[in-house]
C-alpha cells in the first residue's frame, strides 16, 4: 500500500513539474488536474482550469477534429489521440500544440480518463509559416526568373567551374546545332564552326568565349561568327560574368550570346555604300573642276562672269573637299589607315597652319597665337597629322564668333607630345561632348545656328590619330569655349630632318 502511495506521489511530482503541460481529462472533456507548465501556456490559474471542458479552450476551427477523436478513443476504435491544434489562451491569443492523450483504464477495461501532454509549438509553428511564406515568394520569383530566362531572345549559359555546361535556355539551344553541327560534349572550349570578327578565321579553342569565360575572363561585346555555311553564317555579340556563390566563391560562369547579325551586315551595306558614293562622285567633280578652270583663265569671257565663276570653283572646291572626307573615312573602315611615318618637325608643321588660316581668321575678327617649344620632332605622317591640326583650326574658327581667340600649344615629355587647340568660342554640351567624334554627328547649337558642317571631321581626327596609336579628347565649357588634347606616344625617330 505504501509503495502504491509512493507511486502516486512520484507521479504527482513528475506531473507537476514537468516542463510540458499535462493534464487529466474525463470522458466528456472535462479538466480534471492541470500542471504548472499548462496553466503558463495558457496563462489560467489551476482552479479557472479545472472548472473548463477542454472544448472551451479549444481554437473554435479545432473543435470538429478535437471532439470525433475523442470519441473514436472512448469507443475503443483507438488506442491513443494524437493532434495538432490550436487552443485559446486566456488574454484571447491562439496557442499552436502538439498534443497527444493516452486513456487510464479500470481493471474491467472501462476508461477512467485520459492523461494527456501539450507541447508548446507556438514558435516552431510560426517560423513554419514564414518558411512557407518565403518558399513560396522563392519558388515564384524561381518560375518567373525560369519564364524570362526561357523567352529572351539572348542566348543564355551557365557553366560550372570546371567548364561544364549546366543549364542553357531555349534561345541558345537553337544555335548550338550551328556551332556545333556534329554535337557537342558539353564542356566549354569545344572547337566547332566558330569564327572571328572577319567571318572567315576560326577562333582557336583559347579565344572561344566558353573557354576565356572558363578561364575566369570577364568581358563584353566579343564578337564571333558561328555557322559551317559561310553564306549563312550569324554574328553574335557575346559577354561573360564570373557567377558566385553567397561567399565570394567563384562557382562557374554566365554567358551572353546576343544576335547581331543584321547589324553588321547593315554596317557593312552602309560602309559599301559610302565607298561607291564617294568613289562616283569623285570622277565627275574632277571634270568639273577641269573645265572650270579653262573658263576662269579664259580671257575671251567677259569679267562680269568671272564672281559667279569664282562661286561655283569655291563651291566645287568645297564638295570636292568633303568628297575626299568621306572617300577617306571609307577607306579608313575598309583597310585602316596606312601611315607614312617621317620625322617630323611639329613647331615648324604648326607654323604652316598658322599662315594657312591667317587670312581667314583675320577676316573672321579672331586672334590665333602659338604657344611651342622652338623646336620638336616627332615620327608621325607629317600629312596626316596635318590634317588633324587642320581641321581641328577649322573648327575653332567656325564655332567662335567675332573677338575670340584660338590657341595652338604643343608640349612633349620622354614619351607623349600633347598638342592642343583652344578657342573662346560657343563650347560643346556635356551631354554632346563624347560623342563629337563619332561620325555624322553635329551639335544641335551648330546645326541651330546654320554653321555649315558634315559631322565627319573630328572622326576623321580620331581615326588619324588612334593609327598613330594615341587620343583625342575634348573639355568644354558652353558658352566659354572647347579644348581639343591630341595625345601621341612618340615613336622612336628615324633620324632628324626629313
Ligand atoms: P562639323 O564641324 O562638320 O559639324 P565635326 O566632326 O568637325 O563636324 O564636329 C562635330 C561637331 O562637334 C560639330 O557639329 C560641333 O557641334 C562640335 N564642335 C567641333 N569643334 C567644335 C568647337 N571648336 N567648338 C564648338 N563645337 C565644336
Amino acid at each position: 500500500m505504501d509503495r502504491t502511495r509512493g507511486t502516486e506521489e512520484s507521479w504527482r511530482l513528475t506531473l507537476q513539474h514537468s516542463p510540458i503541460g499535462m493534464g487529466l481529462v474525463d470522458l466528456d472533456g472535462r479538466i480534471l488536474v492541470v500542471n504548472r507548465a499548462l496553466c503558463d501556456m495558457l496563462g489560467y490559474e489551476p482552479e479557472q482550469l479545472r472548472s473548463k471542458r477542454v472544448q472551451d479552450i479549444t481554437h473554435p476551427d479545432d473543435i470538429v477534429a478535437s471532439t470525433t477523436l475523442l470519441k473514436q478513443a472512448v469507443a475503443g476504435e483507438i488506442d491513443s489521440l494524437r493532434l495538432r491544434k490550436r487552443y485559446l489562451r486566456a488574454d484571447g491569443t491562439v496557442l499552436w500544440a502538439d498534443m497527444s492523450s493516452a486513456p487510464v483504464r479500470h481493471e474491467d477495461g472501462t476508461i477512467l480518463h485520459f492523461v494527456t501532454q501539450f507541447l508548446d509549438i507556438t514558435e516552431q509553428h510560426a517560423s513554419e509559416a514564414r518558411l512557407a511564406v518565403a518558399n513560396r515568394a522563392l519558388e515564384c520569383e524561381r518560375r518567373t526568373l525560369e519564364a524570362i530566362f526561357d523567352t529572351v531572345d539572348v542566348g543564355l549559359l551557365l557553366l560550372g567551374r570546371d567548364g561544364s555546361y549546366q543549364r542553357m535556355n531555349r534561345r541558345h539551344a537553337e544555335t548550338m546545332s550551328l556551332q556545333y553541327p556534329e554535337g557537342h560534349d558539353g564542356r566549354a572550349g569545344q572547337p566547332g564552326a566558330v569564327y572571328g570578327p572577319d567571318g572567315r578565321t576560326p577562333l582557336p579553342r583559347e579565344q572561344l568565349p566558353s573557354y576565356r569565360a572558363m578561364q575566369g575572363e570577364e568581358f563584353d561585346d566579343v564578337r564571333v561568327w558561328v555557322g559551317s555555311d559561310p553564306a549563312n553564317r550569324a554574328a553574335f555579340s557575346v559577354s561573360a560574368r564570373r557567377v558566385r556563390d553567397h561567399e565570394g566563391e567563384v562557382t562557374g560562369s554566365a554567358l551572353a550570346y546576343k544576335e547581331i547579325t543584321d547589324l553588321l551586315r547593315a554596317l557593312r551595306v552602309k560602309e559599301q555604300f559610302l565607298a561607291s558614293v564617294s568613289h562616283e562622285l569623285r570622277t565627275p567633280l574632277t571634270v568639273v573642276l577641269a573645265h572650270l578652270e579653262l573658263l576662269v583663265e579664259n580671257e575671251d569671257l567677259p569679267p562680269s562672269i568671272q564672281p559667279q565663276l569664282h562661286a561655283i570653283e569655291r563651291n566645287a572646291l568645297r564638295l570636292g573637299s568633303l568628297v575626299g572626307d568621306l572617300l577617306q573615312v571609307a577607306q579608313a573602315l575598309e583597310a585602316g589607315l596606312e601611315l607614312q611615318r617621317t620625322d617630323v618637325d611639329l613647331v615648324a608643321l604648326l607654323g604652316e597652319t598658322v599662315e594657312t588660316w591667317r587670312a581667314k581668321v583675320d577676316a573672321s575678327g579672331l586672334t590665333l597665337r602659338c604657344e611651342t617649344p622652338p623646336r620638336m620632332f616627332a615620327s608621325v605622317d607629317r600629312q596626316r597629322l596635318r590634317q588633324v591640326v587642320d581641321h581641328l583650326v577649322s573648327n575653332a574658327v567656325k564655332y567662335t564668333g567675332r573677338g575670340g581667340t584660338i590657341t595652338l600649344g604643343l608640349q612633349g615629355d620622354a614619351d607623349h607630345l600633347r598638342l592642343c587647340v583652344s578657342d573662346t568660342g560657343m563650347g560643346i554640351d556635356e551631354a554632346e561632348r563624347e560623342h563629337v567624334f563619332a561620325w555624322f554627328v553635329r551639335g544641335d547649337e551648330a546645326a541651330r545656328r546654320l554653321i555649315s558642317g558634315t559631322g565627319i571631321g573630328l572622326h576623321i581626327v580620331r581615326t588619324i590619330v588612334a593609327a598613330h596609336g594615341g587620343e583625342v579628347t575634348v573639355d568644354s565649357t558652353p558658352g566659354e569655349g572647347s579644348t581639343f588634347h591630341v595625345t601621341l606616344p612618340l615613336a622612336p625617330l628615324a633620324g632628324i630632318g626629313e
